[in-house]
């Protein structure tokens, strides 16, 4: 059973969230703010969070990014329950690195169906499933990446970007986060170096047009996203 942790510091809302979990089959755990919520994802990380923006003390945003710059929580699933609509905002927390958000009010249905969505796109773990997006296809065993049967022509990092990008859509990533990510942490390489190799790669993906799928994100870094 996936566990899901709902962190939100208004208990009628914690408890409408707890009794949809569980009428859809997952295992809800609660947390009332974020050092609560540090403290249970210490004891056992589970595999989403469900984090409420407005919390006393350290807010959602900045709870998010703490979980995304530890390793341990890098990869966790986050989405964010905002009452904020603003395209700023929302920018703002895809930025600090949730999957998703939610906007309040919501309906319990829609909070579920983005749940599920979230975990069967972080369903992390094997590296060696093709990924493919509208016909845009990676095949990470034979190292090859084809858009409708016909092949794309890859340099070696290009691939790996591109790897790292289809196994994470919708979330952007900074130049520093990428080198960390792609070329490894520790390895001494000019953060300009990222958007040489994003050139290449959407040159590389402009043939059949995929080159839209990875976007820039001003001020802030790239995504992959099949939505414009
Ligand atoms: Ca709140």
């Amino acid at each position: 059973m996936k566990r899901i942790l709902v962190v939100e510091d208004e208990p009628a809302i914690r408890e409408m969230i707890r009794f949809a979990l569980q009428k859809a089959g997952l295992q809800c755990e609660e947390a009332g703010d974020a050092e609560q919520a540090l403290l249970a994802v210490a004891a056992s990380p589970p595999d989403l969070v469900v984090l409420d923006w407005m919390l006393p003390g350290m807010s959602g945003v900045e709870l998010a990014r703490r979980l995304r710059r530890e390793e341990t929580t890098a990869q966790l699933p986050i989405i964010l329950l905002t009452a904020r609509v603003e395209e700023n905002d929302r920018v703002h927390g895809l930025e600090a690195g949730a999957d998703d958000y939610v906007t309040k009010p919501f309906s319990p249905r829609e909070l579920i169906a983005r749940i599920n969505a979230v975990l069967r796109r972080t369903r992390g773990g094997d590296e060696e499933q093709s990924i493919e997006y509208e016909g845009l296809l990676l095949d990470p065993v034979g190292h090859r990446v084809e858009s409708d049967g016909r092949s794309l022509e890859l340099a070696p990092t290009e691939f790996r970007l591109l790897q790292f990008f289809m196994s994470h859509p919708d979330r952007v990533y900074s130049r520093e986060q990428l080198l960390d990510h792609v070329w490894g942490r520790g390895i001494f390489v000019e953060e300009r170096t990222v958007d040489v190799h994003i050139r290449r790669l959407r040159k590389a993906l402009a043939g059949p047009g995929y080159d839209r799928f990875i976007q820039t994100v001003r001020g802030a870094g790239y995504r992959f996203s099949t939505r414009s």
